[in-house]
């Protein structure tokens, strides 16, 4: 074809292209290279008919990948010939909508530059609008309803567009062209203060909230995914009121800061933690607390590390500026529950909680909990994903054929669909253990399955037989796939990062129903996709009294003293327990181990949350070079981490009044010796150099860096989570994988389902 004949053709974009202001870039591109044609979103992504000379086609096409907008993810470009067509312009065609087809659509988007410029312009006629959007920012998410994104598959359907909003919707060089939620104060939802009982209190509800927070009032804001609950960080007697009342005690309280500059007196803040905070999804970060600052001891108490985020909607913004303090904004529910998402729901069931209401009438559609995250070791390590970040899919290199739900863990539960290369993770759901979080479960399960056209044909579960998740599949007429928990933990963190083949895999947690029917949680695996061989563990101790050790750590402490033949601090009720071995057992979680150290050491005698007395052992922790002696021996075909010289190394620590820094020090370093050695013994055996680091104790960040550093000093390889959580919460993702990958057609059996069916 020569240069200057006009070539016609249908590109179509697949990724994240929609609800990002994917059209009006096309639009302004095809101006920039005189391309004639229109451009239109369908159900999969975005579709361009285009006419132009091969040369400026080629030249257009580069350019759509090379200078998308910030927030779209271009997965593919397809191109495809067409024959001539009559055509004038350049055009944006209204949507189409197509039965059985699929695309991505952006997590809800923290508020932009220009959008914030504009919120504290008072000569914008936005001036202090709670709603204020673009294309670039807003609500996406939350309150969509179906695709293609559009405005009346969102919960703006009802507000009618005034004339000058209408206008900016229309003129593609406007950054609020075909932006879905765009509203103003003449046209847009509204914002109002309510007291207790929801009736209107007069005057700007900004204004009313800040001043009732500044004077340590509760109060309950309607935020992107839900209700949050709002307080005075820096008081004391607001923070404990809060936890009283929402009854959660003890367990540490983000912070909403009112930008980066504060973040800064606060902690110390990185490069890549400043990134990550003013990042769009907004997550709350982890950082490290700086000494004797204004936040009250009651927000993260005996932690070293603070949760901090920045505003992420107008309605934020506007409050942090008008309260001039840092606030205490956690989720508005009863500790447990879910977070509320509905005006009257919120009324009733954070009566009692919140002392005021900061209500609107844009409706939530879907419940979102805040994300958390850090960073480590230069790149991000999440921990919980929500709002932001699900369900933005996680992208595989491989492509799998059976498409999978995966029902997660009961602890920190998110499920997951897994279809192609794509796996869409739900949000956190929290605690699977009551019927509302079973709701929210599949109240958030449902509109995934429905807006992304999913439709698994195989389940894949826990093996813990009382799980909810379980029960779940049990009920479900697919085909079930039963996935031991800490090889999903593995196969999570293998499919985070994209890997194949075998890997030694550390799954070091809490708890995890093994496949001898006892309690996992300091595990080595040798492990691909579909399967696993236990490799090594920790040496299990007696629990007296079963899971009650999990809150009533000095039992579990208990449980190690007896073994170690300390059985003289021991009660003489918990002795005879363990003398008689009635409800005793056996766990070689190494969260328990955690538990019992801290106990020993004197930190505590019951966790209030999970991982408390861990979290609490780290903060206390000064690094040591010095540790404990352990043993590494052979036992039934599985090395064993024999931990019993190290407690007993340790209880005369404390008997000798060691300081509890040196202590707590030696007993990560201690356990870090453990793995390395551990895993070095494995890679001698088996010439596998790769390690997969997964499970809860991985969060703890003085352990995992001394890990990464003996793991890479013994020339070992190590793999670490960066997209999904280590902990619980990525359990999902590695069940979806396992069970997909055991679903691989094979040329013995042609048909999946009924390998599947074959597996259960
Ligand atoms: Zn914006
Ligand atoms: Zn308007
Ligand atoms: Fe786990």
């Amino acid at each position: 074809m020569l240069p200057d004949e006009p070539q016609y053709g249908l590109i179509e974009v697949r990724g994240i292209v929609q609800g990002v202001g994917f059209r009006p870039f096309v639009y302004r591109l095809a101006g920039n290279y005189g391309i004639k044609g229109n451009v239109t979103n369908t159900s999969e992504g975005v579709r361009i008919r285009a006419a132009a000379s091969s040369e400026r086609m080629r030249g257009f096409i580069r350019a759509l990948s090379q200078q998308a907008p910030p927030q779209a993810w271009i997965e593919d470009i397809s191109w495809k010939e067409l024959p001539a067509f009559e055509v004038e312009d350049f055009t944006i065609s209204s949507s189409l909508r197509e039965a059985g087809t699929s695309t991505l659509i952006s997590p809800d988007l923290a508020t932009c530059d220009d959008c914030l410029a504009e919120l504290f312009d008072p000569n914008d006629r936005r001036y202090r609008y709670p709603f204020i959007n673009c294309t670039n920012c807003g609500p996406r998410f939350t309150i969509i309803e179906d695709t293609p994104y559009d405005r009346p598959m969102t919960t703006m359907a009802g507000f009618k567009m005034c004339e000058r909003c209408e206008e900016e919707y229309h003129d593609p060089a406007n950054r609020r062209f075909h932006a879905q939620p765009d509203a103003c104060p003449e046209c847009g939802p509204r914002l109002w203060l309510g007291d207790d009982g929801g009736s209107e209190i007069a005057g700007d509800p900004i204004e009313l909230a800040a001043e009732l927070l500044r004077n340590g009032k509760i109060v309950a804001i309607k935020g992107l995914g839900g209700f949050q609950l709002a307080c005075d960080a820096t008081s004391g007697q607001a923070v404990a009121g809060l936890r009283e009342r929402k009854r959660r005690y003890s367990k540490p309280l983000a912070v909403m800061v009112s930008g980066l500059e504060e973040a800064r007196r606060i902690c110390r803040v990185s490069e890549e933690e400043a990134r990550l905070l003013a990042s769009p999804g907004s997550p709350i970060v982890l950082l490290n607390e700086k000494i004797n600052n204004s936040i009250s001891r009651e927000v993260a108490e005996g932690l070293e590390h603070q949760g901090v985020f920045l505003p992420y909607t107008p309605l934020h913004h506007l409050l942090l500026r008008e309260a001039g303090i840092p606030l205490v904004m956690t989720s508005g529910n009863m500790s447990s529950e879910p977070i509320c998402k509905d005006n009257l729901e919120a009324l009733e069931r954070l009566a009692g909680i919140a002392d005021y209401f900061l209500l609107h009438d844009r409706d939530i559609l879907i419940r979102y909990d805040d994300s958390v995250s850090r960073i480590f070791a230069g790149a991000e390590y999440p921990l919980r994903r929500a709002r932001g970040y699900a369900p933005y899919p996680v992208k595989l290199k491989d492509t799998y054929t059976t498409e999978v739900i995966a029902l997660g863990a009961e602890l920190k539960n998110t499920f997951c669909f897994l279809r192609g290369s794509h796996a869409f993770i739900g949000q956190h759901i929290g605690e699977m253990d009551t019927g509302e979080a079973l709701s929210h479960y599949e109240e958030a399960r449902d509109a995934m399955q429905h807006l992304f056209r999913l439709d698994p044909q195989v389940v894949a579960h826990d093996l813990h037989p009382d799980y909810l998740t379980t029960r779940l599949a049990m009920e479900s007429s697919l085909p079930r796939i039963g996935v031991q928990h800490h090889h999903a933990h593995i196969v999570s963190c293998m499919a985070d990062n994209d890997i194949q083949g075998e890997v030694i895999g550390v799954a070091w947690d809490g708890t995890g129903y093994g496949e001898d029917g006892t309690v996992w949680g300091g595990e080595f695996l040798f492990s691909d996709r579909a399967h696993f061989r236990r490799a090594a563990r920790l040496r299990p101790y007696l629990m007296p009294g079963g899971e009650i050790c999990i809150s009533d750590i000095s039992r579990m402490a208990a449980g190690v003293l007896w073994e170690v033949g300390e059985s003289d601090g021991i009660a003489e009720e918990l002795a005879a327990q363990l003398r008689s071995g009635f409800n005793c057992p056996l766990t070689s979680s190494a969260g328990r181990m955690f538990d019992a150290a801290a106990a020993i050491i004197g930190l505590r005698d019951k966790a209030l949350y999970e991982g408390q007395a861990a979290c609490e052992l780290e903060a206390v922790a000064k690094r040591m070079s010095s540790r404990y002696p352990y043993h590494l021996l052979e036992s039934n075909g599985l090395l064993e981490i024999d931990t019993r010289p190290l407690f007993k190394a340790l209880i005369d620590d404390v008997a000798s009044k060691a300081q509890m820094a040196e202590i707590a020090g030696r007993f990560h370093t201690t356990l870090t010796a453990a793995i390395v050695e551990t895993c070095s013994r494995l890679s001698e055996e088996t010439g596998l150099e790769r390690i997969a680091l997964s499970g809860g104790v991985f969060q703890n960040e003085l352990l995992t860096s001394m890990v990464l550093e003996g793991l890479s000093s013994a020339g070992l390889e190590c793999y670490l989570h960066h997209r999904v959580p280590c902990n619980d919460g990525g359990i999902s993702l590695g069940q979806a994988v396992v069970a997909a990958e055991r679903c691989r057609p094979s040329p013995q059996i042609e048909v999946p389902s009924q390998r599947c069916q074959a597996l259960l």
